[in-house]
């Protein structure tokens, strides 16, 4: 059996796989909003899985951030309660096992090349528009961690082809200024169209008013900006898209339109796709970083 888990800025979920990759259990819990309460829940999550199925299995666990190559402890996470910690060690000696920890947008890429919408596909650029923005990368059909386990935190970029109107950009919680998340999450959206403040931008699609539209139409122009650069880097066959922002329906005609008015080259053929695992592809992905 493969557990799985989803340290998400809001919920902790947990997911078990069976031998044949079927989910046997689902479950998930409110984050705590620091360190200890986080160890414990996931800890408490793993422990009732197993109880209930009976079996003792690996775990996975995705993550915002990643692990630090130089000193072992989390980084980068927007969730920032989780910074500084040594998160594998401690979930380690929670849980008495090895515990694998890789990035979220990695989970939902390792998910989605697997067996979801970019499945059979070798080179795919998978990405997390949701509370914070991110991206794994498969190269080969494989996950790409990269030398400083950074491979797709493309994020944390500066927006390109950068409009006047927009430059320099918001002031990023990462240090920098106008880094693409400060302009594609879903809380910039929501201040885009409603003011400083705002944050559900789930519901702007379904109103009609100009400043739910305008800001709507500047998010898919700014998302197709970004996909463009990374397209002429990387050519990956697919981009697909998870986390909340990747529900709104408009952007798969309004992309694959856009993007090419940036890319290098005269026809693009990149597939933009939705995750076929909508919500569960990052802890079903943490499941897959065991084999
Ligand atoms: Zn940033």
């Amino acid at each position: 059996m493969r557990i799985g888990v989803d340290v998400g800025g809001t919920k902790i979920e947990v997911a078990a796989l069976d031998a044949a990759g079927r989910v046997a259990l689902r479950r998930r819990a409110p984050t705590p909003p620091d360190y200890a309460g986080v160890i414990a829940t996931v800890a408490a999550l793993v422990e009732g899985a197993e109880r209930d199925l009976g079996a003792r299995g690996t775990v996975g666990v995705g993550i915002p951030g990643s692990l630090s190559p130089e000193t072992g402890r989390v980084r980068g996470a927007n969730s920032t309660w989780l910074n500084g910690g040594r998160l594998d060690a401690d979930l380690a000696a929670a849980l008495g096992r090895e515990v694998r920890l890789s990035n979220d947008a990695n989970c939902l890429a390792l998910s989605e090349a697997a067996d979801g919408a970019a499945a059979g596909l070798s080179h795919v650029f998978a990405v997390i528009l949701g509370t914070g923005v991110g991206a794994g990368v498969i190269v080969h059909g494989r996950l790409l961690e990269g030398r400083n386990r950074i491979a797709g935190e493309w994020g944390h970029n500066p927006l390109p082809w950068m409009t006047e109107a927009e430059f320099p950009g918001p002031a990023c919680w990462c240090g920098q200024r106008g880094c693409i998340e400060t302009f594609l999450s879903g809380p910039a959206l929501a201040a885009d169209a409603d003011g400083p403040g705002a944050r559900d931008a789930a519901g702007l699609p379904a109103r009609r008013d100009e400043a739910a539209r305008a800001a709507l139409a500047r998010h898919a122009d700014r998302l197709a900006r970004a996909l463009a650069h990374v397209i002429n880097i990387l050519d990956p066959e697919a981009i697909v898209l998870g986390g909340g922002l990747s529900n709104m329906a408009h952007l798969y005609e309004a992309l694959p339109r856009l993007i090419p008015r940036h890319v290098f080259s005269d026809a693009v053929r990149t597939r933009v796709l939705r995750a076929a695992h909508g919500d569960s592809s990052g802890v079903l992905g943490a499941a897959r970083l065991w084999p």
